[in-house]
């Protein structure tokens, strides 16, 4: 069945004919290639990689740049693009965050010529995947402390460490390496096979298993002086990627409530118990409903807003916290909601609900913890900073 959407305040009036195409675009996409295969992957813990060059013809990788082939899409027109794309699994629109915001928008925006004419296009075609990697075993919410180092050697840099945690990082052709060097953070293009440099895969996941995450480690990685990113200095650098992927995410869990919500609404309309009855017409589970479709408007709204924002450079990194902690927080209350509703049948595959549950305890965890983001809220209206 294709997905109708979700709209009870008519939200949709809000969006321009060409805003309400891209999502169209994106939601026959979902509809006909990721919900038939996704269930499958979950379980096999297996990526769709398949559907890499075909994200890549619609336009999906980078797609609010502008030149390289990007799609130059709005901000609002790439926020709906993510929500469709997490409606179908957060993992996929894990792997076009981490591919577009924190890859392909590095390059572009800190990147010399050079870097952008080899790396933007491909990665725009989908013909070269990228990964970011910042979380370190010991440094995660405090990316400030990291432990790799990059060391200048002659005309050459020398980088040792190991990150962790690292989305699409065995399937990179490019990894975006944060080290510490001198002059202090800087980010480097590290090529697959450079010697010195593996990745290894996380086995084990309970959450987001429809998608690669590895761990990377360094030694002795012999680099070129022209893979360094000549426009990052400091931490600022990662933290303005994380700022572009967190806006994305914002929007994305929105979809995954959006897919959870639906499947309960139908649920509770065609399962009967007590005199044959739907439970859709108890007074509680009405309540539910009620809560879920109040949340999720309210979601769309803040995220709709954040995107006209962005899209008039307004949007700042405190209110984009804002926006990824309330969207996470609430996507993860209605699924589980929604799980409750289906009693049973809320653990089984055969409902995207219980998947879409176990992904969000990620997304609410990473590129900010909940806490990380409430902190920057709180020194937002108090002018102080609590995080130490
Ligand atoms: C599936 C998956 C994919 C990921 N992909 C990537 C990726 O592509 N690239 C990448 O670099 N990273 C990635 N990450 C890592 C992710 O960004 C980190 O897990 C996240 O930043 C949290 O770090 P941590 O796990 O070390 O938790 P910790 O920092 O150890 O935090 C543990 C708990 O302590 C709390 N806490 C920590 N400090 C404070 C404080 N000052 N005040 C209050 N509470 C605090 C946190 O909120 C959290 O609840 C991924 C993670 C997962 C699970």
């Amino acid at each position: 069945m294709p997905f109708r959407g979700v709209d009870y305040m008519l939200v949709d009036s809000l969006f321009s004919e060409q805003e309400l195409l891209v999502r169209q675009t994106a939601r026959e996409f979902v509809d006909g290639e990721v919900v038939p295969v996704v269930k499958d992957c979950f379980r096999e813990g297996r990526f769709p990689a398949h559907l890499i060059p075909k994200m890549g013809e619609l336009g999906f990788y980078g797609a609010n740049l502008e030149g390289y082939g990007c799609a130059g899409m709005s901000n609002v027109e790439y926020g709906l693009l993510m929500q469709e794309l997490e409606r179908g699994d957060s993992g996929l629109r894990s792997f076009c965050s981490v591919q577009g915001a924190l890859c392909m928008y590095p390059i572009y925006t800190y990147g010399s010529d050079e870097q952008k004419d080899k790396w933007l296009p491909r990665m725009a075609r989908g013909e070269a995947i990228g990964c970011f990697g910042l979380t370190e075993p010991g440094f995660g919410s405090n990316p400030a402390g990291m432990g790799t180092r990059a060391e200048k050697q002659g005309g050459e840099w020398v980088l040792n460490g190991e990150k962790t945690w690292i989305t699409s990082g065995s399937a990179a052709d490019v990894a975006i390496v944060w080290a510490r060097a001198e002059e202090g953070i800087r980010g480097f293009l590290v090529e697959k096979g450079t010697p010195g440099f593996t990745a290894s895969d996380i086995h084990g996941k309970l959450s987001m298993r429809a998608s690669i995450t590895s761990s990377l480690s360094l030694v002795n990685c012999r680099l070129p002086e022209s893979a360094m990113l000549p426009g990052a200095k400091g931490l600022k650098g990662p933290l303005s990627c994380l700022t572009q992927a967190r806006y994305g995410i914002g929007w994305g869990v929105v979809g995954a409530a959006m897919e959870c919500y639906e499947t309960a609404r139908e649920y509770s309309i065609t399962r009967k118990q007590f005199e044959n009855r739907p439970i859709a017409s108890h007074q509680l589970v009405q309540q539910k409903l009620a809560e879920m479709i109040t949340e999720i408007t309210k979601a769309q709204l803040l995220a709709m807003h954040a995107g006209r924002l962005k899209d008039t450079g307004k949007l700042d990194p405190a209110h984009v916290s804002m926006l990824k902690r309330n969207n996470c927080a609430m996507a993860l209350d209605i699924a589980r909601a929604a799980r409750d509703l289906l009693g049973a049948n809320g653990i089984s595959e055969d409902y995207p609900v219980f998947r879409h549950m176990c992904n969000l305890e990620t997304v609410k965890t990473y590129e900010g913890t909940d806490h990380i983001h409430a902190l920057v809220i709180g020194e937002r209206v108090t002018g102080i900073a609590a995080y130490k």
